[in-house]
């Protein structure tokens, strides 16, 4: 066990904030690892330059060795000392969408360590838009290698007690600074083609990304579930809750129906879905996930996660538009998720 630091700094303003974030720092720099906000999800950080650093996050997660890392940097400058080469649709994209939720797959020159690549030649590398982590990255001044705070195959963290919940006792260090924003995973796109495939859907949406280059492909596994995803880390059951979950798709009278009818079983039904939805239904416990797609993919993973063992024996989740944002959200729930009905 090691002790886990908490630094609560959820603004600037905070009187510690400089002094946290240069422990936080320290400890990133000296080889440990780190949890931070970004504006996606939390970040379990370590120094990406350092293999044995690495490992510690592999270790305090669970996770597989061949799922390489996303290295993250505060500037365009750090993030050119990471890659061989950046085509002029990348440089294009960067100026519109990084800082932000998108991951560029390039040719690595090395710099990373061969953990964060898991052997792959390419490395993935990111410009998060969160003051936190981005002061947090000006102070290492080292690309951090950071996947999602959670537990392997849990759903991913969007507030500090996330991370604590499933990393107290693993990792050297929390940033607390309050909940994340967009709730879901960066988007990552393989640039090292002529045209950009989008490897996973994420908080930059297919649309907006063709405003500013003609074509962008989306990898057949996305589709397929018995195709080969490109992402080594599409290939595994993630984001899963404590207990089942189905996504359902169909009318309020059909839903409440099977509710109903999983009542009858004897089974206690958890409801996560836009007020929409709760609105006409009713279960044992409900959730909302707000109005929009947009607050549906923010209150997403905690929504995942506060239905509890014990209380529930099933989860009943609204299906929604496969456009924008929808897709990340789509793509998270179908994972989650061990059955898809259309009523
Ligand atoms: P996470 O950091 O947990 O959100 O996961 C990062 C995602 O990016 C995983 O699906 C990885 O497989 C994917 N990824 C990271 N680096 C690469 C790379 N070099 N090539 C392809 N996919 C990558
Ligand atoms: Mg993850």
């Amino acid at each position: 066990m090691i002790d886990t630091k908490r630094w609560n700094i959820e603004n600037r303003e905070v009187d510690n904030y400089s002094q946290a974030l240069e422990e936080a720092a320290s400890l990133l720099k000296g080889g440990e690892t780190v949890a931070f906000p970004t504006e996606t999800v939390y970040g379990l950080g370590a120094d990406a330059t350092n293999h044995q650093a690495v490992t510690k996050i592999f270790e305090a997660k669970g996770r597989p060795q061949d799922n390489p890392l996303i290295a993250h940097v505060a500037t365009k400058e750090q993030l050119r000392q990471l890659v061989d080469h950046i085509p002029s649709y990348v440089e294009r994209l960067m100026d519109v969408f990084s800082p932000g939720p998108i991951t560029y797959i390039l040719e690595s020159n090395g710099t990373c360590a061969d953990n964060v690549t898991a052997g792959l030649s390419t490395v993935g590398v990111r410009i998060p838009d969160h003051p936190v982590a981005r002061d947090l990255l000006l102070a290492c001044d080292v690309p951090v290698a950071a996947p999602s705070a959670n537990l392997s195959g849990k759903p991913s963290p969007t507030t500090a007690n996330h991370v604590w919940d499933d990393l107290n006792g693993k990792i050297a260090g929390v940033v607390d600074g309050g909940a994340t924003g967009v709730g879901v995973e960066s988007t990552v796109l393989d640039c090292t083609q002529d045209i950009p495939i989008i490897l996973r859907p994420g908080g930059v949406t297919k649309d907006q990304l063709e405003e500013y280059v003609d074509t962008v492909m989306v990898d057949p596994a996305l589709a397929n579930q018995h195709a080969k995803p490109k992402a080594p880390g599409m290939k595994y059951r993630h984001y899963s809750p404590e207990v089942p979950l189905w996504l359902v798709d169909g009318s309020a009278e059909t839903i409440q129906t099977l509710i109903d009818d999983e009542r009858k079983k004897g089974n206690k039904i958890g409801l996560l879905a836009s007020n929409k939805w709760l609105e006409h239904l009713s279960a044992d416990e409900e959730i909302s996930l707000g109005d929009t797609i947009y607050d549906v993919a923010t209150h997403l993973y905690d929504g995942l996660r506060t239905f509890k063992e014990g209380n529930i024996d099933l989860i009943i989740c609204e299906a929604f538009p496969e456009d924008g944002i929808g897709q990340a959200v789509m793509n998270r729930l179908k994972k989650a998720s061990s059955d898809y009905l259309k009523l």
